[in-house]
């Protein structure tokens, strides 16, 4: 299987070649020549599989150029009850993602089981082993740098720590983010993970990342890389759980059902879209936004407009702030026919007005994607946490809030809905006490996180002593 540019301007390259890589040259984002095709039948025979394998079989239709061997190696050494085993008691952990019935016809998927209990785990820990592997094979190393305002972060700390060949320095706001959020990554020991507080706001921090990678000559020489939310490999990795979430909710090959996705860089529903490419039968694909509604404006109108950072709200499902969705991009090369000329037509549009709006037959190709959007409020989240808590038992965090608002208002009668659960209600507990009047429930071995002593650099937004800072770094591992 061979990737190109959603802007068409590199030449196409393999699985391998292109996970390691963040942006294509020409500004647009790799994805699949085409989609591979998955029949009924090989559907039906994969209801018997445990996760890692039906990941092994799922990733073995993306990474052609890989050995099964190979790829089921790294999918069992991640997906396993060991890694995954951090939420609600009582939960069958051996499912990897447990799929917890509310009601009938409603359903939450549970992603957030991993180390940082937030659903990037279940990507980020296979890309550790990924580039591991690809990097002892190279025999070559990585630098990751990057930015985090919290979620994104500690993810990849915590699938990189300890890896051979490979760095992380990861930029983060001084005293900007959550007593939990900074014990998570600064508590952090080993050698290969450097977190460097910044004295400004995560834009300045973003700015700093931005920089660096513009400096063509610094990137190469000291093996600089990303593991950001366009990542291929993350996205491939993520439409495993739509499969998985598909075989236990149904018995019946034809048996469609609609997936609620709490979205922001719209990384985890993109994988949604191409499970349902590849033939797995979904009805109806839900995108729900906060206050930051971009996309939800989008799927009322066509129109695409992005925001600036005055006009970006800080809110109580903070992971789904966004001024624009990085993913966007590979759902409307689609949409344009998989035209990359269409597409760098209307990201130049983008660029210099702020927005771009569909002509009519992409519009009606957009209505019949199966995707439809629904946003939420602070106070539809609370109510939300509330009336689950009180009706269920079940307690979910404000990001799954606004996906089990949105499903609510767009789900269709008699067709399963599954809700994705994309953190666990521990991270955000000031919000989960406003709406039920406790604290939620901390997972066993996360009590003593808050004390454990702390590990940070701090420095000021400055380029050129930040580079200084990784190459120095980078000279005591070679
Ligand atoms: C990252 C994140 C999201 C948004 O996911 P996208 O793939 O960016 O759409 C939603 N909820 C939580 C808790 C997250 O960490």
């Amino acid at each position: 299987m061979q990737y190109v540019s959603t802007r068409g301007g590199v030449p196409a390259a393999t699985y391998s070649e292109i996970v390691l890589q963040g942006l294509a040259k020409d500004g647009g984002l790799f994805v699949p020549k085409e989609y591979p095709q998955v029949s009924r039948e090989t559907l039906e025979s994969w209801r018997g599989l445990n996760y890692a394998q039906l990941a092994t079989a799922v990733t073995s239709l993306f990474a052609k150029d890989m050995n099964r061997s190979t790829i089921a190696h790294l999918c069992e050494s991640t997906y396993t009850s060991e890694v995954y085993c951090h939420g609600r008691e009582g939960t069958d952990f051996s499912k990897i993602v447990p799929l917890v019935w509310l009601e009938k016809d409603l359903a939450i998927l549970e992603l957030s089981n991993g180390p940082t209990l937030a659903f990037k785990d279940m990507a980020m820990q296979y890309l550790g082993a990924l580039f591991e592997y690809i990097l002892s094979r190279k025999e070559s190393r990585l630098n990751i740098l990057g930015a985090t305002s919290g979620d994104t972060g500690s993810a990849a700390e915590y699938a990189m720590r300890g890896r051979k060949g490979i760095q992380v320095f990861m930029l983060s706001p001084a005293g900007r983010m959550s007593a939990f959020q900074k014990a998570q990554m600064y508590s952090i020991e080993d050698k290969n993970i450097f977190n460097i507080a910044v004295r400004g706001s995560f834009d300045d921090a973003q700015d700093v990342v931005k920089a660096v990678s513009r400096d063509l000559d610094f990137k190469a020489e000291h093996h600089i890389g990303a593991v950001n939310s366009i990542n291929w490999a993350r996205i491939a990795a993520q439409v495993v759980y739509y499969f998985s979430a598909w075989l236990q909710a149904t018995e019946s090959p034809d048996e469609e059902v609609a997936f609620s996705v709490p979205s922001g860089n719209f990384g985890d529903i993109l994988a949604g879209w191409i499970a349902k490419n590849m033939g797995l039968p979904v009805k109806q694909l839900i995108v729900a936004t906060n206050e930051n509604d971009v996309l939800y404006e989008f799927f009322r109108s066509g129109r695409y407009r992005v925001r600036d950072s005055a006009h970006t709200f800080v809110t109580s499902s903070p992971s789904m702030d966004i001024s624009k969705a990085s993913n966007f991009e590979r759902y409307i090369y689609d949409i344009c026919g998989k035209n990359p000329n269409r597409v760098t037509e209307l990201w130049d549009e983008l660029g210099q007005k702020g927005e771009f709006l569909l002509d009519s037959d992409e519009w009606n190709r957009v209505k019949e994607s199966g995707f439809t959007a629904a946003r939420s409020t602070h106070a539809d989240r609370i109510r939300r946490i509330r009336e689950t808590w009180e009706k269920h038992q079940f307690l979910v965090d404000p990001h799954t809030a606004d996906g089990l608002n949105a499903a609510e208002q767009m789900r269709l009668p008699g067709v399963k809905t599954i809700c994705l659960e994309t953190a666990l209600p521990a991270k955000f507990a000031a919000t989960i006490k406003e709406a039920v009047g406790f604290e939620p429930p901390i997972p066993a071995g996360y009590e003593a996180l808050l004390s454990l002593p702390q590990r940070v650099t701090e420095m000021d937004p400055n380029v050129e002593e930040i580079k200084a800072f990784l190459s120095s770094r980078d000279r005591d591992a070679e």
